[in-house]
């Protein structure tokens, strides 16, 4: 019920858990993080609350990684546990995926990948998303590319943020029916499912308008629609107290 992405200097993973951890409030019942470091993706997640990822991080440390995604998840498709919990990965490892809301047509896509002979480790309707973009990308190597083509598929209410083992430094997010803000920051930008996940670091938001995707790097944001056209974004200043 939470989404967080980071790029930038700091450590992505302090600046996600801390996104996380700002977003609790809208209740869930698992967490995860995924890093990009040195063309590897990295990722830990953990049923129940947050202190149980930070226990399995604990035991498990990751490397100090400046780009990175995070998660707490509120079930809709798939039992409440380790394996269904976010992010999740194509079965090279190649992209990591994490998504608030329902890929309503995510059968028929799964029964489609399974015929391509893709394995499916999960009971989630959102595996199908890191799967049709593995595909994608042998295609259409861009990220955020590969990631509106693979959009213009879905049916249903989704905040996908997406990050490429391939393409550091770029986390890609996408959103229809369903919350996503950017913060800009200098030098870094953030996304989040809501600003309290970033305004520790900036009160400058960007507001999303609906089916549009965005590109974030340490000193870009590129706003599209789905099918690649720029679109127009509202700029604003959190005032207010979160
Ligand atoms: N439908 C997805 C799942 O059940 C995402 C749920 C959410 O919004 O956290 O894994």
């Amino acid at each position: 019920c939470g989404i967080v992405g980071y790029v930038g200097q700091r450590s992505a993973l302090d600046v996600v858990m801390g996104g996380l951890r700002r977003l609790e409030y809208r209740g869930y019942d698992s967490g995860g993080v995924a890093l990009v470091h040195d063309g590897e993706l990295l990722s830990a997640k953990k049923a129940g609350k947050l202190v149980n990822l930070d226990a399995e991080l604990a035991a498990h440390p990751l490397p100090v990684a400046h780009t990175g995604i995070g998660h707490t998840r509120w079930a809709t498709h798939g039992a409440p546990n380790d394996v269904n919990a976010h992010p999740h990965l194509d079965d090279t490892g190649r992209v990591a995926v994490v998504h608030n809301g329902i890929i309503e047509n995510f059968a028929s896509l799964r029964a489609e990948l399974e015929k391509r002979g893709h394995e499916m480790v999960s009971e989630t309707d959102t595996e199908v998303v890191a799967h049709l973009l593995r595909d994608e990308l042998e295609r259409t190597p861009d990220l955020s590319d590969a990631v509106r083509a693979v959009c213009r598929r879905l049916e249903g209410a989704f905040t996908l943020v997406i990050c490429d083992a391939a393409q550091p430094d770029v986390v890609v997010g996408a959103r229809r029916n369903s919350p996503l803000v950017v913060g800009r920051g200098d030098g870094e930008n953030f996304l989040g499912s809501d600003v309290a996940a970033f305004i520790e670091y900036t009160r400058d938001a960007v507001e999303l308008g609906q089916d549009q995707v965005v590109t974030i790097t340490p000193d870009d944001i590129v706003v599209t629609d789905f099918d690649g056209h720029p679109a127009e974004t509202t700029e604003y200043h959190v005032d207010w107290d979160v």
